[in-house]
Formats: C-alpha cells, sequence, structure tokens
C-alpha cells in the first residue's frame, strides 16, 4: 500500500509533503534534530499539539515556545504531573484528582487523611527533583473509555472515574511519565527533564468541585520556571507584592475597610483614604475641565426600561444587582453611566456645529460580582468610574481619541507609572456575525484608532477577534513599581447605542446623521485605581497625595509652643500637616511616623527653637539636618505643587 502523504506548512510559510504519521517535531527540527531547550510543545492549526505527537491530516505547524503564554500554562501544567507523580509515590493512598495551571504556576489538588506538613512539602520537591532528573518521557496514549475506567478504577482513583464518567465520547487521552499515568487532554513537554527550576509554595483546603458539600481536598500550589534566576526572580517579585498588598496597608494606614455588615464589595473609606481620593478627585476634575470636557451628574438607579432599551438588560443582567420596586415600577442600580449620559445628549437636538459634546462624571455603579472573585478593592461590587462618554461626528474620532490619549499619558505621568503597554483590539474577520455595524463602520473606525496610534507614534500590539462586539478599542497596561501590569484606561468606540437610542445630529446638510459615541476611561474605577497606588507606592505616597504631609515633633515639653506655631505655619501654608507634642522618646516619634508613611518629619529641641529652625527627616530614613524652617516650608510646597 503507498504511504499516505500530508501538506505540512511551516511558520515560514514554506510546505512540505510527508508521510501521514510524522511528529510535529520531525516536521519542525527534522528526524535528527534536537528540539530547541525554550520549546515546549507545538501548535497544529492554532491547536496545542505534543510535539511527539503524530500529525495525520494537512496541517499548519509551529513551535509554541515558553515565553508563548500558551507555552507557560503547557509548562506549569506539566510541571503538576510530575508533583501529583511524586505524591503518588510518597503516599500511595492519597487519591488524585485535578492539576490545572494558573498563571504563574499550578496546583493539584489531592484527597488524602493526613495534612501534608512543610516537611512533606519538602519530601515531595526532592522526589520531583528526581523525576526531572530521571527525564522520564511523557507519552500519549488514546484509550478506549472501558480501558480506562478499569485502569482508574483498579487504582482505587474515584475521582478520576466520577469525572471520566461525565465526560463524552469513546477514547480519552492518558499521558505517563515512568509509572504514573493521568487522564488528561494535555499536551505536555517532551519529558520530564524540560523543567528546569520549581518551588512548591503553599498547601490549601479546597473543596471537590468548589462545592461546599463535597469532599474537602488538599490542594498545593507551585510555580515552575525555566532557570533557577526566572524563579528567584519572580519568588522576590511575589514576596514584595506581599509586602505591598493593599489590604493589608489599607488596615495598618488606616485608609479603608469592607465589611459583612455593609457587605462584601462595598467600600467604606475611612477619613485618610477619603482625603487621597478627594485630591485624585480635585486634580482630575480640574484637567477635565482644562481639556474641554463638561460635568454632568445622574441617578445611580433607573427604570428597568432605560436597561432594556440599552441591551443591558439582555446581556448584562447576570451582573446587575436585582430590580427593586416601587409604584408598580421595576427599577434597578446602574451597572454602567452610558444610559445617562445619552440621555442628556438626547434632551436636546445637537447641531454639527456643537459636536463634539464630552461629559465627564465620577459615576459610581453597582455590579454583581460573585463572592469568590472580590479582592480588596480591586474587585468590588460598588464603583466609581472616572467615566466619559463623547459625542461626535465620525471626522472627528481621530482627534477625540488623540486627545484622550494625551489624557492617558498626562495622567499616567501624574501617578508615577513611567512603562505602559498598549493593546488595539479589532475586528475577528472570519467571525463577522458576531459584531454589529456594518464593514463599512468598522473600517472607518478601526483604520481610525489605529492611524492615531500611528500619528502618535506608540508602540502597540494588534488583538484580532478581541473587539467588544459593539465596536473596537484601545486598552492601556500601566507597568507598576514592581514591573506589574494593570489594565486600566480604555477608549471604545460603540456603534450599538447610537442605534438603540437612535443617537443624531443635524449636519450641515440638513439632514439626521448618526452620532458616533466613545467611551471612556482612564482611572477606570476610583477603587480599583486607589488599591493599585497604594501596591504601586506601597503606601508611601508621594507629597501631593499623602493624606498627612508633614509631622512636627518635640523633644521634650519645652518646645511645645513653638512646635504649635511652626505646624501652623506649616497648615497656613496648605501642607496637612500635624503634631505630635506627647511626653514620649524622640525615637518612638519618629519610628511610628515612619509606619504611618508620613514624608516629612521636622523634630525640634532646644537649638531649633533657639535657630527657628527644625530637623528634617524623611519616612525613608534619610535625615536632611536642620534647616530654618521656611526652608522646609518652601521644600515641601514646591513638591506638592511639581507632583512629586
Ligand atoms: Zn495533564
Ligand atoms: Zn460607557
Amino acid at each position: 500500500m503507498p504511504e499516505r502523504k500530508i501538506t505540512v506548512t511551516l511558520p515560514d510559510g514554506s510546505e512540505h509533503r510527508v508521510p501521514a504519521g510524522t511528529s510535529a517535531a520531525e516536521i519542525l527540527c527534522g528526524t535528527a534534530g534536537r528540539i530547541p531547550a525554550d520549546w515546549v510543545a507545538a501548535r497544529v492549526n492554532g491547536k496545542a499539539w505534543d510535539l511527539a505527537r503524530p500529525l495525520t491530516d494537512d496541517a499548519k505547524v509551529e513551535p509554541i515556545p515558553w515565553d508563548d503564554p500558551e507555552g507557560q500554562r503547557i509548562y506549569h501544567h506539566s510541571t503538576t504531573h510530575i508533583m501529583a507523580q511524586a505524591v503518588k509515590a510518597l503516599f500511595p493512598d492519597t487519591k488524585i484528582t485535578i492539576g490545572p495551571a494558573i498563571e504563574d504556576g499550578f496546583y493539584y489538588d489531592f484527597d488524602r487523611p493526613q495534612p501534608f506538613t512543610p516537611e512533606d512539602l519538602e519530601r515531595i520537591e526532592a522526589k520531583m527533583r528526581e523525576i526531572i532528573a530521571a527525564d522520564y518521557v511523557v507519552s500519549r496514549y488514546e484509550w478506549p473509555r472501558l480501558r480506562v475506567h478499569e485502569y482508574f478504577q483498579q487504582r482505587g482513583e474515584d475521582y478520576k472515574t466520577e469525572l471520566l464518567s461525565e465526560f463524552e465520547g469513546d477514547t480519552f487521552s492518558c499521558y505517563q511519565q515512568g509509572e504514573f499515568i493521568d487522564l488528561c487532554v494535555g499536551p505536555h513537554v517532551p519529558s520530564t527533564g524540560r523543567i528546569k527550576a520549581f518551588k512548591l509554595l503553599k498547601v490549601a483546603g479546597a473543596y471537590w468541585r468548589g462545592d461546599e458539600h463535597k469532599q474537602m481536598l488538599q490542594r498545593i500550589y507551585g510555580t515552575s520556571w525555566p532557570s533557577e534566576e526566572l524563579l528567584q526572580a519572580y519568588l522576590h517579585k511575589q514576596e514584595e507584592a506581599r509586602k505591598r498588598d493593599h489590604r493589608v496597608l489599607g488596615r495598618q494606614l488606616d485608609l479603608f475597610s469592607i465589611n459583612e455588615m455593609v457587605g462584601p464589595g462595598l467600600v467604606l473609606w475611612h477619613p485618610k483614604g477619603a482625603m487621597v481620593r478627594y485630591l485624585i478627585e480635585n486634580f482630575w476634575r480640574e484637567e477635565h475641565l482644562r481639556r474641554g470636557y463638561d460635568f454632568v451628574y445622574t441617578p445611580h438607579v433607573g427604570r428597568i426600561q432605560l436597561w432594556e432599551t440599552s441591551g443591558h438588560l439582555g446581556w448584562y443582567k447576570e451582573n446587575m444587582f436585582a430590580a427593586m420596586e416601587m409604584e408598580g415600577q421595576d427599577y434597578m442600580a446602574k451597572p454602567m453611566n452610558c444610559p445617562f449620559h445619552i440621555q442628556v445628549y438626547q434632551s436636546k437636538l445637537r447641531s454639527y456645529r456643537e459636536l463634539p459634546v464630552r461629559f465627564f462624571e465620577l459615576g459610581t455603579v453597582y455590579r454583581y460580582e460573585r463572592g469568590g472573585v472580590l479582592h480588596g478593592l480591586l474587585r468590588v461590587r460598588g464603583l466609581t468610574q472616572d467615566d466619559a462618554h463623547i459625542f461626535c461626528r465620525a471626522d472627528q474620532i481621530n482627534d477625540e481619541v488623540e486627545a484622550v490619549l494625551d489624557l492617558v499619558f498626562f495622567m499616567m505621568k501624574s501617578f508615577g507609572f513611567e512603562e505602559y503597554k498598549i493593546e488595539l483590539s479589532l475586528r475577528d474577520p472570519k467571525d463577522r456575525a458576531k459584531y454589529i455595524g456594518s464593514d463599512a463602520v468598522w473600517d472607518q473606525a478601526e483604520q481610525a484608532l489605529e492611524t492615531t496610534l500611528q500619528r502618535m507614534d506608540l508602540p502597540y500590539k494588534r488583538a484580532a477577534g478581541e473587539a467588544n462586539f459593539y465596536g473596537p478599542k484601545i486598552d492601556i497596561k500601566l507597568v507598576d513599581a514592581i514591573g506589574r501590569e494593570w489594565q486600566l484606561p480604555t477608549v471604545q468606540l460603540d456603534f450599538q447605542l447610537p442605534e438603540r437610542f437612535d443617537l443624531s445630529y443635524m449636519g450641515e446638510d440638513g439632514q439626521r446623521h448618526r452620532t458616533v459615541m466613545i467611551h471612556r476611561a482612564i482611572l477606570g474605577s476610583v477603587e480599583r485605581f486607589f488599591g493599585i497606588l497604594i501596591e504601586h507606592y506601597a503606601g508611601a505616597f508621594p507629597v501631593w497625595l499623602a493624606p498627612v504631609q508633614a509631622r512636627v515633633m518635640t523633644i521634650t515639653d519645652r518646645q511645645r509652643e513653638y512646635a504649635t506655631r511652626v505646624g501652623e505655619q506649616l497648615q497656613a501654608m496648605g501642607i496637612r500637616a500635624e503634631t505630635d507634642l506627647r511626653n514620649e522618646k524622640i525615637s518612638y516619634k519618629i519610628r511610628e511616623a515612619q509606619t504611618e508613611k508620613i514624608p516629612y518629619m521636622l523634630v525640634v529641641g532646644d537649638r531649633e527653637v533657639a535657630a527657628e529652625a527644625a530637623a528634617v527627616r524623611l519616612r525613608g530614613g534619610k535625615d536632611l539636618g536642620p534647616m530654618p524652617v521656611q526652608e522646609c516650608l518652601a521644600r515641601i510646597r514646591d513638591e506638592i505643587d511639581r507632583k512629586v
């Protein structure tokens, strides 16, 4: 029988005829070639695929390196198999369940009556090192249902047989390395030796299937990296992140709280946090006025008809707070401000001459988020967006988008973000049905966004298929002080709401034309932005944002009067200053002010009184020595004005 041939297309576009059954690795590296160290798997017709797995049909084949997000998932997931293998080798009575990759790591849930101790984790790590050193080939089998069932049933792996009973199909893939076999869709790294550096991080309880009525399992978390350096860098960053956790700092600095009595995800701003918010919001309002925005205020609830017309009831209902009834009418808390701003736009006939109009509101919205995903200030149920809607003509899109991006960069600089990443989200040309609006409108809008980015000479990544169904958008990620990325500013074109609400303006030609609508938020929400700022600055806000900017401290009671006078001078200059006149050791007072991250400490003793001076210390520990009070005042005032 003649050998069946298939056509494979390589990343360089070249096409090759090869026998069916050739593996992805053989095609990419040649039969005798070595698989490059950073390759984790292959991608075959867009689907992740084991490098050793044979190809049966025509295919486009490319490698998945570690630095591809999918590559990292496969790498982490491969490590969790190694962990499960080690656990089974050391604790044979343990039952395995599932072990997915998560961001920057993996976990596996085990059923074992005794808890895993820190010593157990060390033993598991040692065993994992042996498995990696043995460099077992990871093999993929396709077994019929009965064989899979028998295999796991004979070994008492009830969780695996339970999962199998719920899967559809006749054959299932299982992966083997050494003596260990797991039921898994894969793919995996070619052999266990591919895992270069890993660490087990912690054990936590987790219910089988997240269901509290089911068995409590033990979840072991870990992380894995292609080098020891990358692993150490990751662990260091985690440690830094822990120190900056805004929930911990929020309590320590008395900035905000969230409690069960009020409700999960609903934030209480304490005076110091509220002061920072007030400063951010004031700064923000001023800047919007300068840039031609008009302020609007809109209600927190609206009749259900509004949400029907806007379409939110159709596609956003599960994220909305339940309706409340009054006088036979249903009202709902707003999850978005857009429909209200539209109502303001529609309150009169608009002419082409008055466009664009830009409505800005710090609008508090309410969104239902599952209890399990709420996280401090970063994921909440009540949030205040720095929301604006720009209503303009199609020929104004470029200028408006450019002005928004200019505001974005101004904002990032003001809050100390130096780095950013821009993503341009476009429609998926292969899936037209997903999007509303004509091709002509989309082409125009996508081009407007892209030419604006090019005109401003900004680096960006095109993301086909990532657009909203109602329009293309630009998303910007800010990179914080320890290199984490936060998605904040977004500029979105919308072709849906103008249709639904029949938004128009009177053109120069005396005809009605469809208005273009741009949604844009820059901070995102004040709550989340505050959480990110706390972590970015590690709670040490720059002087202009610090709730308390300076504290005057006495060494003995003899300086009380002088210290009070200096405090008043600071306040008269618009500096948020306090005095600490307590009869405590000065070292104690300084330590306390440092813990509170107060930027300036003015220590006064007899010598300072005599010289009309203060010994100035910074919260980081730097001692500026004695300086005339006026000089210190001018220095603080200057930092406030320059927002540094
Ligand atoms: Zn697997
Ligand atoms: Zn909007």
